[in-house]
């Protein structure tokens, strides 16, 4: 035999499932199709699902309307026509010493039926009893066929049963037999090293305990919280992964509070004077965000500091006045944006400030080329500009600074950890503040931005209108067009979005460049159409800006270009093409475009005919609430942290148990416990917390970038 014995592998965990008994290559290349290479990503492979077969049900005691389990044996099976339809149906006859139950099914491959429903075949099947035409029966049951070896080990039955995700050639059965093996032959090895005090106060079971109650839950497991996946088991191996998280997250965060950074200590003449000038009073948010930066920015350690705020909240203010601090003393600033319109419209509105304030303010994107582009460069080397705006053009390797002070990141989201970490090389540990407008749930926050303070902007500025917002089918197209006209009568203007630049010729999606046509042409004659797209080149972009801030545009075509940060209080009305393409909290995003002036609002949200329920359910949301926390809640819910913007960053461990809304407040009591740990143990040099500091390095997998942990 050439199978190695698990022993000779270092972690007996990182075992190739390939040599777990039972496996070989064959199931080892499916395996691999759900993500199972090592007998420790078997042990992750939770149940999806678990089935109470406790009890199994005689015949005569299956009650219609109620999901059960039985067993019995087949009596007859065979395809069955049925004179009022045309549908073939196949037919098991399932009998036991009580009576028959009859198992339908109306698609599927008959003849794989065929040979798995023998004469005499023990089942068991699970499903909802229905009655037809004095008979019992079950459509479309899960089905398991008994054989020999199967009464013995009483894995599949006469307890409570796990459910795997399936893939072809992977039945349920040989999963559980699979994990059945993996958790006898190396469950043992399974540790994890969190401290005793811990594990007592958060009341939390052995680790290894834990992994073989969710696979293999013992009778007197609560089916509720299994089936909510917060039974003891489960909690034990989400607080884990958890722990792990967060406890990176407080070495990283201890790490640069261990840094020297610049500790800016400015008159603050520059911001009064900015101040004075200003046309309305900061919100009480926006000062109280305001003075948990200066205070950061004046003490000696680097800021790493994200502030949160709904769309129009006032952030951009602030961030200016952030800059303004690093500026009186000298150093210069950069505020970076995801896109070229929102870098140019940041320019727009801040150049005007910084001009009066007597500060030399740039602009760099990708567009600014040559020679243009080289003194550019020359003039933030010697210091001969304060503040930089721009796109990621600005983190390139030959952007250097005389003295970066502060770096401002806009809609950190779309950047990344590693921007993160270049910016900070362009300065001698300059200050960093992250403003993101899409509204982060508080779980996601803790994870992806764990290592940075928060600061809220939670309060808008006054006299902001909610935006209303409807939601119409294709057919009411006229009767949305005649909002907008009545709207733009009245002064006001209006963006339209496509969610596409060209036509698809799959979808029929209204593209931007089309629309545009149509509206100008057919719908809107009298007025100016412009269009906006990501594809124009900038100074073009730049101009049809301009036109639709100073109004000689009415309506203005666009893709999400939009999304973020452009700033026309003018516009009141926003329609959406095929809304039901869209995010939810893009959707939001984009609303939160109009509703910025003193005009009430409202957003239109077209959808074609026929389009899914849930699409529906979602839109919905979107009309009830105004709040972008509650509506990115919903979004995690409904599609995943994953999608949602990647908690799977490089350089973040794995969450492979953990859903990021359920698990909530085990996320909140695990980042409580990590913190206070490295509160007491910065280095995690206490002898009791070597396997701690091991663990947290390699489930990290080099993401920890820490000096002081070796
Ligand atoms: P955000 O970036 O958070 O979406 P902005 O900073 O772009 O919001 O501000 C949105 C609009 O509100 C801008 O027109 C800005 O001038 C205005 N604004 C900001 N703060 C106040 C305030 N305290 N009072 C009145 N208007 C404000
Ligand atoms: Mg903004």
């Amino acid at each position: 035999m050439s199978t190695p014995l698990s022993s000779s592998y270092r972690d007996p965990l990182q075992t190739p499932i390939q040599y777990v008994k039972g496996v070989g290559p064959i199931l080892s290349s499916l395996l691999e199709r759900k993500g199972i290479r090592t007998v420790e990503e078997a042990l992750y492979f939770l149940p999806r699902t678990y089935e109470d077969r406790r009890h199994l049900k005689k015949v005569s005691e299956l009650k219609p309307g109620e999901r059960q389990s039985g067993l019995g044996e087949v009596r007859s099976c065979g395809l069955v026509y049925y004179s009022n339809s045309k549908r073939r149906i196949f037919e098991v006859v399932v009998g036991d010493e009580t009576g028959e139950v009859r198992l339908k099914w109306f698609r599927g491959n008959e003849r794989s039926l065929f040979y798995r429903f023998r004469k005499g075949t023990k089942l068991l099947f699970t499903g909802e009893t229905r009655w037809f035409n004095h008979q019992k029966v079950m459509i479309h049951p899960d089905v398991e066929v008994i054989g020999e070896e199967g009464e013995k080990d009483f894995l599949h039955f006469k307890r409570i049963v796990p459910i795997y995700s399936e893939t072809e050639g992977l039945p349920q059965r040989t999963l559980r037999r699979i994990l059945r093996n993996v958790l006898d032959r190396y469950a043992s090895h399974l540790s994890s090293p969190i401290p005793a005090d811990i594990l007592r106060r958060q009341k939390l079971i052995d680790f290894r305990e834990a992994f073989e109650r969710v696979h293999f839950p013992p009778d007197e497991e609560p089916m509720e919280a299994l089936l909510q996946h917060r039974s003891e088991g489960h909690r034990r191996i989400v607080f884990d992964e958890l722990f792990f998280l967060q406890l990176g997250l407080a070495l990283k965060k201890k790490d640069r509070e261990l840094e020297t950074g610049i500790s800016f200590k400015g008159n603050g003449n520059l911001t009064e004077r900015f101040l004075s000038h200003l046309p309305f009073r900061l919100t009480r948010a926006q000062e109280r965000v305001f003075q948990e930066i200066r205070e950061d920015m004046e003490r000696p350690t680097p800021m790493n500091r994200l502030i949160q705020g709904d769309v129009g909240s006032g952030k951009t203010i602030v961030a200016f006045m952030a800059c303004l601090v690093a500026l009186e003393c000298g150093y210069q600033a950069s505020v970076m944006a995801p896109t070229e319109v929102l870098a140019e419209q940041h320019w727009r509105t801040l150049r005007p400030w910084a001009e009066l304030l007597g500060m030399r303010i740039e602009l760099l994107t990708g567009s600014i080329k040559g020679m243009e582009k080289e003194s550019l460069y020359e003039s933030v080397r010697r210091g001969a500009i304060d503040l930089l705006i721009g796109t990621h053009a600005l983190i390139q390797e030959a952007v250097e600074f005389h003295r970066l002070g502060l770096a401002v990141i806009d809609e950190q989201h779309k950047f990344g950890v590693l921007q993160r970490a270049m910016l900070r090389k362009k300065g001698v540990n300059p200050d960093i503040l992250v403003m993101t407008a899409t509204p982060i749930p508080r779980t996601l926050a803790m994870t992806v931005y764990g290592d940075l303070d928060l600061s809220i902007l939670d309060e808008m500025p006054p006299g902001r209108k909610p935006v209303e917002t409807r939601y119409y089918p294709d057919s009411s197209r006229p009767r949305v067009y005649e909002i907008v006209r009545e709207e733009i009568r009245k002064g006001r203007q209006a963006f339209f979005v496509c969610p596409l630049v060209e036509e698809s010729e799959k979808l029929d999606l209204k593209d931007a460049t089309k629309m545009a046509e149509h509206l100008q042409r057919e719908a809107f004659p009298e007025v100016r159409v412009g269009l906006l797209h990501g594809r124009m080149g900038s100074e073009e972009k730049e101009s049809v800006m301009k036109a639709f801030q100073e109004g000689q545009i009415q309506i203005l075509v666009s893709t999400t270009v939009i999304e973020v940060g452009v700033d026309v209080p003018n516009a009141s009305v926003m329609v959406v093409e095929h809304a039901e393409r869209f995010g939810l909290s893009q959707l939001h995003q984009l609303r939160g475009r109009i509703g910025r002036g003193e005009h009430p609002s409202t957003c239109l949200l077209l959808t074609p005919h026929g389009i899914s329920k849930e699409a529906r359910a979602r839109l919905r949301a979107l009309v009830k609430t105004q709040d972008g926390f509650r509506i990115a809640e919903e979004d995690l819910t409904l599609r995943g942290p994953g999608e949602f913007w990647g908690t799977r960053q490089s350089g973040f461990p794995d969450l492979r148990a953990v859903h990021l809304v359920r698990d909530t407040p085990l996320l909140i009591e695990a980042r409580k416990e990590a913190f206070r740990l490295v509160s007491e143990d910065p280095d995690l040099s206490n002898s009791d917390h070597r396997g701690l500091r091991e663990a947290v390095t390699r489930k990290w997998k080099g993401g920890l970038e820490l000096v002081s942990v070796a």
